[in-house]
């Protein structure tokens, strides 16, 4: 069938956190700090895009559209006017990520207002959780439940345009004459190579609708093109905080455990992003939960590939040393990313399941590393953990101190808070006070309430036994103090850069001081123009900045070659769509 360039079969939009965040004087504080996105969250799922891979193998059109990210980039960008101009069949919005619970339902509200007779869906994590309540909104019209949607969706796009029933599509939260309907969770793929994530169609995708911005991952993704492999759904881990751990799957996306891509399928896709950049590919999960076969084929086809790139491998535990010098032998640039939460031994425990190493082994495997070919070694700590106190926290920053100790500078050492939620589904949210939280909101109308409160002391959907949320904060900001300090000292990050980010955390921490001074005596201290400019200003990174959390540029990015062939194949296949 011939399909029109301005009338996609699915507009697929990913909204802000906060809707209109421009508009909104929010002390965010630094709870995206640790993630490429900022507090904007303009980062989409990886979802978007292994989608839109597989509706376009069915011959169907998909286009993405980054709200958040077009807002940053213009204020004057319009989002109404700008949904009033598309033609979509049908709009599908992410609400994956609980902190967009405000900004997913913003933006539904205004497309349904632009578009009455276009249908609404839903999907993502938190929407599988919130799918009952979320489906009640009337701007809402289905909710697609479940880690892996696209072949359903897919199903209810030709049952919408063919108008046939909807009652056996497989994962579908909707409404029929005003009553909810839930159809079986039944769709729970044991493969993920049915699907992809196809870089050349989002090249495509730019082409198609001459626009160059709305399909990129987040701000500043040019410069910094990190790519994005994903190996695994579910996860054999229990960290207690996580939307993805095994017990949340279990509820949650149903999965029993968690499911691999094939080597030869995972490898393929890596190739593919190579041919098109020179950036860093990230693997997302853990290889190792699918056995050590698994792994080693991976890594013998990542040498017979030769792939250039570095490659970013991900540890969800203290591998045997050995995989370090598999990995080694295999990929000639790689790094690692690796996340303890925390140094103290008891804190770790305290989560019940995620811990299965011990600190001497940990800092084995980090010398190992070290003394191979590893590039870059990111060992990241949180803030908001069962049994951890400020005293813990501070031991912690003292550990990275003796982490920098081992005299080697591709190691660094991050620390953040957890936040701004508790995931829904986690063991931490089902189960608060086995762990030791409390939590400030439920439901998702309330983290919807949270998303606007003036400071990011209040937004924070939890507390512990052993730190309030104003702890948690205070905490938050002496510990990045310090950390920031040990960075200059052991020359992680240069001098100026370090007086920036010190002056950037005592900035944002005396404004917190006077919002809170303001709030307590009853009044919102939002009011003052002044004090508006100023939480705009320090509402960015705060605790580190953001380009430590980058990999070294180069003159190109891409592989222009590449880039050039696939407008070609788009531009000579263009007559004929
Ligand atoms: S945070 Fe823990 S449970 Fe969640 S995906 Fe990572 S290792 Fe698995």
């Amino acid at each position: 069938m011939a399909r029109s360039r301005a009338r996609p079969d699915l507009l697929l939009l990913h909204a802000p956190s906060v809707y209109d965040f421009r508009k909104h004087a929010i002390l965010y504080g630094p709870v995206s700090d640790m993630v490429p996105s900022s507090t904007v969250f303009e980062m989409y799922p990886l979802g978007f895009l292994t989608i839109a891979s597989y509706l376009h193998a069915q011959g169907m059109e998909v286009r993405i559209v980054n709200l958040a990210l077009r807002m940053m980039n213009s204020r004057r960008f319009d989002v109404p006017a700008f949904i009033a101009r598309q033609r979509p069949r049908a709009v599908g919005i992410d609400l994956h990520w609980l902190p967009h619970a405000h900004g997913a339902l913003e933006v539904a509200r205004i497309v349904k207002e632009q578009h009455p007779d276009v249908p609404v869906i839903m999907g993502g994590l938190s929407s599988s959780y919130f799918h009952r309540e979320l489906i009640t909104y009337p701007q809402v019209d289905f909710v697609m439940r479940g880690d892996s949607t696209e072949p359903p969706l897919h199903q209810l796009l030709v049952a919408l345009r063919d108008g046939t029933s909807l009652e056996g599509i497989p994962n579908l939260t909707w409404k029929k004459a005003g009553e909810v309907r839930v159809n079986p969770h039944t769709y729970v793929p044991t493969t993920l190579d049915y699907v992809d994530i196809r870089p050349d169609l989002v090249v495509e995708m730019m082409a198609r609708y001459r626009d160059l911005q709305s399909t990129l991952p987040f701000n500043g993704w040019w410069r910094n093109p990190i790519a994005a492999v994903f190996t695994v759904k579910g996860c054999a881990y229990e960290c207690v905080t996580c939307g993805s751990s095994h017990s949340t799957c279990m509820h949650l996306t149903k999965r029993q455990r968690p499911v691999f891509r094939s080597p030869s399928n995972l490898v393929a896709n890596v190739e593919a992003f190579a041919r098109l950049t020179k950036g860093p590919i990230a693997l997302i999960g853990d290889l190792r939960q699918a056995g050590p076969e698994h792994t080693s084929e991976v890594l013998e086809r990542l040498r017979s590939a030769g792939v250039r790139n570095e490659i970013i491998i991900e540890l969800f535990s203290v591998p045997p040393l050995e995989y370090l010098r598999e990995i080694d032998r295999s990929v000639p640039h790689w790094s690692i990313e690796f996340s303890p939460e925390s140094h103290d031994q008891a804190v770790r425990d305290a989560q019940e399941g995620e811990a299965d190493y011990t600190t001497e082994a940990m800092e084995e495997m980090l010398r190992e590393a070290l003394r191979l070919r590893c590039e870059r070694l990111d060992v990241f700590f949180m803030i908001g953990l069962p049994a951890q106190t400020l005293e813990s926290v501070r031991r912690t920053v003292d550990y990275c101190e003796h982490l920098f100790q081992l005299g080697d500078k591709r190691l660094s050492c991050f620390i953040s808070p957890m936040g701004p939620f508790i995931d829904p589904g986690s063991r931490g949210f089902e189960e608060p006070e086995r762990f030791g939280y409390r939590l400030f909101a439920r439901t998702l109308e309330e983290h919807r309430r949270l998303l606007v409160q003036p400071t990011w002391e209040h937004i924070l959907n939890y507390e512990t036994l052993w730190m309030t949320r104003r702890e948690l904060v205070d905490a938050t900001y002496e510990a990045a103090a310090r950390l920031n300090e040990l960075k200059v000292r052991y020359g992680r990050i240069p001098p100026r850069r370090g007086r920036r980010v010190a002056a950037g955390i005592a900035a944002a921490s005396a404004l917190r001081a006077r919002l809170e001074a303001g709030l307590a005596q009853g009044g919102d201290p939002r009011a003052d123009a002044a004090l508006r400019g100023e939480i705009s200003r320090y509402s960015m990174s705060t605790v580190c900045d953001k380009r430590e959390l980058f990999w070294r540029r180069r003159l190109s990015q891409f592989r222009l070659a590449e880039v050039m062939r696939i407008m070609g194949r788009y531009l000579t296949r263009r007559p004929h769509r």
